[in-house]
């Protein structure tokens, strides 16, 4: 086992690899940059090193500092968080070429599945079943004609280089994919340097539901079964839960399995998340994520697992401590991400925190850098935190997160807290009836006039 290990990242997702490594007696290393000196994640870990000026391109992205700072403290390894340099192949090449382990998939792994068409051809070769749409990139509207023709419209056009729900275009008809199709391309090319695109049938009232795998390397794989993720702005998502409303557990072993026996024919090592958007009975590929994701406390939370003590372990080369049987689902955990955003137009509100006050009691979880008198500096993202709870069932779970967000301090600045409470009061929630268009739908009415 690794004797000290460095976390490439801040905020909660930091200090919760830095709780982890504690845990199992590993002493834990922080980089920051200049802004974040005074940052929880600096405090907590039991070294820091500061990798450079504000911009993230400066520090959080400096693969060189990073790996500069591994060698001053002797760090035999980098958890690399979710963001930053998490899905950066290069990186994680780069830590091995310095006898460095990157806690995560092996470069490869990272490289097919971050160019979206490698990874929706290697999803199809591996049996899971994916979007209808076009083989590969299109190259000019004539072809993108073609494809919609075959699928019918309305159709959503991709960047394959795409990440964070940027460069998406949707077409209802010959005229608007005109458009869309050239928008995209010139998007793609501003915000990734790549102007490729792809198309795909574009649905109308499915959900996002994603499959928790995790893989020792070694040719085995197991599923954790599935998030529900469908209530998003602008494709981010803003509330998780698990077990998923729509999903029967006949469905799930089903859909586990694919993405389990996929992942273990690849050798696929440590945390990883399959995508799909579910619509009437089927599931449809549409990305893999190859690190822990920002809601993968609601899948600790019903399984009773530590995803990131587990990557630690595989990545040290152990086993896996469970196989599939042990992995039973023990009611209902929600998470809500709380940014630091003013409503109704989520504008970024940075700035200092008067007072913080996490909410807590029996099967609430505050994952959350915060700390009354902390400034919050405007470089960043703007989650500042995420509140989980745990019911033995869903309504028991909404109960417990209403009563939470009730007990939640931060004053100072401006959250999204107010749209959970506002949340939580919609039938539909309380009954789990939305896909991935209802909160766009709902916000447009609600905060229209
Ligand atoms: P990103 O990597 O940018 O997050 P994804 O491919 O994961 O992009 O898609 C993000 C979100 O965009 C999905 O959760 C869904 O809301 C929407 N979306 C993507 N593909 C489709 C599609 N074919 N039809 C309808 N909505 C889609």
């Amino acid at each position: 086992m690794f004797d000290k290990i460095l976390i490439a990242n801040r905020g909660e997702i930091a200090l919760r690899v830095i709780r982890a490594c504690r845990e199992m007696g590993i002493k834990s290393v922080a980089v920051h940059s200049t802004a974040d000196a005074d940052a929880m994640h600096v405090r907590m870990a039991d070294e820091s090193v500061c990798i450079g000026p504000n911009p993230s391109s400066e520090s959080y992205l400096n693969k060189a500092a990073i790996i500069s700072a591994c060698e001053i403290t002797g760090a035999q390894a980098v958890h690399p968080g979710y963001g930053f340099l998490s899905e950066n192949a290069a990186f994680a090449q780069a830590l091995e070429d310095h006898g460095i382990t990157f806690i995560g998939p092996k470069a490869e792994h990272i490289r097919i599945m971050g160019d979206k068409i490698t990874a929706k051809v290697t999803a199809k070769d591996l049996g899971i079943p994916v979007v209808p749409g076009s083989d590969g990139g299109v190259a000019d509207f004539e072809t993108a004609i073609g494809v919609a023709a075959g699928i019918g419209f309305p159709v959503i056009i991709k960047a394959t280089a795409g990440g964070g729900g940027r460069g998406m275009k949707v077409a209802h008809s010959a005229e608007e994919l005109e458009i869309a199709f050239r928008t995209a391309r010139s998007e793609s090319k501003a915000a990734f340097g790549n102007d490729e695109v792809y198309i795909e049938k574009y649905l109308q009232k499915p959900r996002h539901i994603e499959i928790q795998v995790f893989g020792d390397g070694k040719g085995g794989a197991v599923h954790l079964g599935e998030r529900d993720c469908s209530l998003q702005r602008r494709h981010q998502k803003v509330f998780e839960e698990a077990p998923g409303p729509a999903i029967t557990p006949d469905l799930r072993a089903k859909i586990g399995k694919v993405c389990a026996d996929a992942v273990a024919a690849i050798n696929y090592i440590g945390a990883g998340t399959i995508e799909f958007l579910y619509e009437d009975g089927e599931f449809f590929f549409i990305e893999m994520n190859t690190r822990l994701q920002v809601e993968h406390p609601v899948t600790e939370t019903i399984f009773g697992v530590d995803l990131v003590r587990e990557q630690i372990r595989v990545a040290a080369g152990m086993d896996m401590s469970f196989g599939q049987s042990d992995l039973v689902i023990n009611g209902h955990s929600i998470e809500v991400r709380i940014n630091a955003e003013k409503l109704p137009n989520f504008s970024p509100c940075p700035g200092k925190v008067r007072m913080f006050h996490a909410p807590g009691g029996y099967g609430v979880r505050m994952d959350s850098a915060l700390y009354s008198g902390y400034s919050i500096p405007p470089y960043y993202d703007s989650l500042i935190g995420k509140l989980i709870v745990h019911g033995r069932d869903r309504p028991e779970a909404l109960a417990r997160l209403k009563r939470a967000l009730g007990e939640l301090i931060i004053d100072g600045i401006e959250t999204t807290v107010p749209l959970f409470d506002d949340l939580l009061a919609e039938p539909d929630i309380q009954t789990g009836d939305y896909n991935i268009h209802w909160l766009e739908k709902w916000l447009a009415a609600k905060y229209s006039s």
